[in-house]
């Protein structure tokens, strides 16, 4: 499995209707996924630790996806693989009549990383070229005539563009992942939250309706996809059909970006060295 096949980086278009959301890459079956996924957790560890020590950059991991498209399950997932006291999530939901109130970017910037931490955005700003698109919510909030062009998502597209480079050249790593399912698959999954009593409190009114708009945000998330994928902050499709297949490229993933980043822990100074040496023998002569 190559994570390259995956990226969008602005080189090549993504097409929606051409990419298979069932992959399982070239696994064997699904323990060996799930073994190489438990690897990957062992170096998120590991490279986290490094990250958080040297303070130098910081990672804002974002989800986008349909829902039951399992986003939830990813963030947990990531999660469950790093010191809590280095990554913060942040979920992104209905906009506060606060929100509203300032510019779409404003509660994104807010809650942007810290140099050494990991952020997870549960959605992101990207709803704002999304399920706003799709309802045309933006002419419901107020926003001014000059404002309302026909280029609205455009302008946006290269606000977000510009925002993210913003971050990337002020020392911050952005890794974009949609977590690309077929409709057939998110009916399924409606179909468990709907049949298993554990799973009912997943399921809202509202998952039926956006689902009747399933054309709408394909498009709005391939539009999406193409105007906002650049070299620094490409975008990653995972298809997530099978969440197995899609946990174990979300750790490739996640691990590379770290990698590249390559952060180590900081080096002691010689004089440094030798005031240890001098704490180490009052603690021994004790
Ligand atoms: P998830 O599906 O991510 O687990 P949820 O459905 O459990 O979330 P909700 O309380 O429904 O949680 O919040 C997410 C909802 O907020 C989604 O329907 C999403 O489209 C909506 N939302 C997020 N950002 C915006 C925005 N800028 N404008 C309008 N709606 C938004």
């Amino acid at each position: 499995m190559n994570i390259i096949d995956f990226r969008f980086d602005g080189k090549k278009k993504f097409r929606i209707k051409d990419f298979e959301t069932k992959q399982e890459g070239n696994f064997k079956d699904r323990a060996e996924a799930e073994e190489r996924r438990d690897d990957h957790i062992m170096d998120l560890q590991g490279l986290q630790d490094k990250l958080y020590a040297e303070g130098k950059e910081g990672v804002l991991i974002i989800f986008q996806a349909m829902d039951a498209a399992g986003k939830d399950g990813a963030v947990k997932y990531v999660m469950s693989g790093v010191n809590p006291a280095g990554v913060i999530v942040h979920n992104f939901k209905v906009p506060s009549a606060d929100e509203l109130a300032h510019d779409y970017l404003w509660r994104a910037m807010k809650a942007a990383p810290q140099r050494g931490m990991i952020t997870i955005f549960n959605r992101s700003y990207y709803e704002d070229v999304l399920v706003v698109k799709v309802h045309d919510l933006h002419k419901k909030v107020g926003l001014p005539d000059r404002v309302l062009t026909r280029n609205i998502f455009k302008d946006r597209y290269e606000q977000i563009k510009n925002y993210e480079k913003h971050l990337h050249d002020n020392g911050f790593r952005i890794i974009k992942i949609f977590l690309n399912i077929s409709k057939d698959e998110q009916k399924k999954q409606f179909l468990q939250r709907i049949d298993d009593p554990a799973k009912n409190w997943k399921f809202s009114d509202g998952d039926i309706v956006e689902r009747g708009y399933w054309d709408k945000y394909m498009q709005a998330y391939e539009d999406a996809i193409n105007a906002t994928s650049t070299p620094e902050c490409p975008w990653y499709v995972v298809p997530s059909d099978k969440k197995w297949f899609a946990r174990a490229l979300i750790a490739d993933i996640v691990v590379s970006t770290l990698e590249e980043i390559g952060s180590k822990y900081p080096e002691v100074s010689e004089e440094r060295k030798l005031r240890l040496a001098e704490f180490r023998k009052m603690l021994m002569d004790e």
